[in-house]
């Protein structure tokens, strides 16, 4: 892991309803190149928004974010990807009625080949031969779906990957096989930053930095074993009480 800043969040506050509610509250945070981050923290304390921030899903009302040390605050979706400034964020498979490999193309951005296609379907547990020309339609599980949206993410080709409660609906797929994808994206892509939202204790102990986000407030963060037994109420200066 090199130790560079690849995401730097300054001040960020959203409100929702008119200005009444106050979803961030002023966060700063700093996600370095090629470290797994994740932001953990009570229901409705602002995680989904920070990372929605993040992504363009959600226009900040005060604060900046900077890539690669460039605002890109104010920057539209179209400014951003022409300037190389693209996250993957795992998000429900839309395009109903189109295949599988249609999608990974799609996520790809370019002429993915099937061999290429087929290999990032086997990351994520699914058989290729099976899948790679299934239609995205109802006859696909749940579980399916949801390896096939992690598979898109796979297929960007971007520094930046994130995950919102990947963990969730994944009762037909083993949790072991996502934290094994977690651990595999690492090694792969040794400049690739992945931020997930997670409660996941398996999920927390593969993480470089934890980001505790409470009321919309940072409330701390930084290396797992820093904060974790904190957290987690063993902490060596309470130990010693
Ligand atoms: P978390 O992901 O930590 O559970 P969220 O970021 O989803 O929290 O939500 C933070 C707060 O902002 C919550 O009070 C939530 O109800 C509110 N909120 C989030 N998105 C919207 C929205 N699009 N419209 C109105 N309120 C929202
Ligand atoms: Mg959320």
């Amino acid at each position: 892991m090199t130790t560079d800043i690849i995401i730097s969040v300054q001040d960020l506050e959203k409100t929702f309803d008119d200005g009444k509610l106050k979803a961030l509250q002023g966060v700063t945070a700093d996600i370095m190149r090629g470290e797994v981050v994740v932001v953990i923290g009570p229901s409705g304390s602002g995680k989904s928004t920070f990372l929605r921030c993040l992504n363009l899903l959600e226009k900040p009302e005060k604060g900046q974010i900077f890539f690669n040390g460039q605002d890109i605050t104010h920057m539209s979706i179209t400014e951003r990807a022409q300037n190389g400034i693209s996250y993957a964020f795992q998000q429900p498979v839309r395009f109903k009625g189109i295949t599988v490999l249609d999608i990974l193309r799609i996520a790809a951005g370019k002429k993915l080949s099937v061999s290429d296609a087929c290999a990032y379907l086997s990351e994520v547990g699914l058989c290729a031969r099976d899948y790679i020309n299934r239609e995205i339609n109802a006859s696909l599980s749940g579980g399916e779906l949801k390896r096939i949206e992690i598979a898109t993410v796979l297929a960007r080709d971007v520094k930046v990957v994130v995950f919102d409660e990947p963990e969730a609906g994944i009762d037909l797929w083993s949790f072991q096989n996502l934290i094994r994808i977690f651990e595999n994206m690492r090694e792969s892509y040794k400049d690739r930053s992945i931020v997930i939202i997670s409660h996941q204790e398996r999920i927390l102990n593969i993480a470089d930095k934890v980001i505790v986000i409470s009321d919309g407030e940072v409330t701390r963060q930084g290396n797992r074993e820093d904060i974790l037994p904190a957290l987690m109420g063993t902490d060596s200066a309470v130990n010693a009480c």
